[in-house]
């Protein structure tokens, strides 16, 4: 049963993977989306290429969601009230372990991953408590339950998404605004090039000997807990690829 269709969705960090996935799926289903990324012009092709396939309206929004000035502008431009907010824009920059990783990447990552989520959350959080009625759902990971070497920062800001989800259902209790999380495991998309600095080849060691999870595997969960009923409101779920059974045990084929 679709129950999504009318309503009116931003999915943050839709220029790539997951959120590009999330708001193809979204579309099909009827959904007008908001899509937000640094690179305009590829938000400008998805625009194209969604309203030419679905009965749908895309707006894009080109912007840096770590510029808290950025991320109220384009709320405030908002001419249509949020049905769905899918916090999904996030990256992991590098693996070096705590005692000789980059200040920068530990900024870009906490920039990113804890505070733009933050902030949109801020934002629109207030809107749907004034309507009560709205649902974010926030894209976490399993570095969000466990931490490993090498993820100093990244687990830690995936650990905070953990407990901003939480919290964030808390201060909305009572209401019928509803708050999810999705916590994937290995995916294959733009993230481990992201977090290599473009080194293809690094990146395509992390997928090497494993069939790792596909951006529509997790999209189409989070169509799941988009389109549950309206009492129905999921807090998390953790998705593996089959060979992976923890953050860091992963079984190769060589
Ligand atoms: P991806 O293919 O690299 O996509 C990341 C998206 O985030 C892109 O659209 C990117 O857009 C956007 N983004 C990054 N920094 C941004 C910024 N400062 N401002 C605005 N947008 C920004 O990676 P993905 O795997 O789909 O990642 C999506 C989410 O899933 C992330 O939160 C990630 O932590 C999480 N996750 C991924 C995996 C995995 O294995 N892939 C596992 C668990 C969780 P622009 O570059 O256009 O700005």
């Amino acid at each position: 049963m679709n129950r999504l269709i009318g309503k009116t969705a931003i999915v943050t960090g839709a220029t790539a993977g997951i959120g590009f996935k999330t708001a193809e799926l979204l579309a099909e289903q009827g959904v007008d989306v908001i899509i937000t990324g640094r690179r305009k012009e590829r938000l400008e092709e998805i625009k194209n290429d969604l309203e030419n396939r679905f009965r749908i309206n895309v707006q894009t929004a080109p912007f840096d969601i770590q510029d808290a000035d950025a991320c109220s502008t384009f709320i405030e431009a908002l001419s249509v009230d949020i049905d769905i907010l899918v916090n999904n824009a996030g990256l992991a920059k590098g693996t070096d372990p705590v005692f000789a990783a980059d200040f920068e990447d530990w900024d870009t990552m906490i920039d990113t991953n804890v505070k733009g989520l933050l902030y949109l959350s801020r934002l629109i959080s207030a809107k749907m408590k004034e309507r009560n009625s709205g649902h974010i759902i926030n894209v976490g990971s399993v570095a969000g339950h466990e931490s490993y070497a090498g993820g100093v920062v990244y687990t830690a800001t995936k650990h905070a998404v953990k407990a901003i989800t939480e919290s964030t259902k808390k201060d909305l209790h009572g209401t019928n605004v509803r708050v999810s999380m999705v916590s994937p495991g290995l995916v294959e998309t733009e993230f481990s090039e992201v977090r290599f600095g473009g080194d293809k080849e690094k990146a395509a060691s992390v997928y090497k000997g494993i069939q790792p999870l596909t951006a529509l595997d997790i999209a189409e969960i989070i169509l799941f807990v988009a389109n549950r009923p309206a009492h129905v409101n999921i807090m998390d779920t953790i998705i593996y690829p089959v060979a992976q059974s923890s953050a860091t045990m992963v079984h190769r084929n060589d």
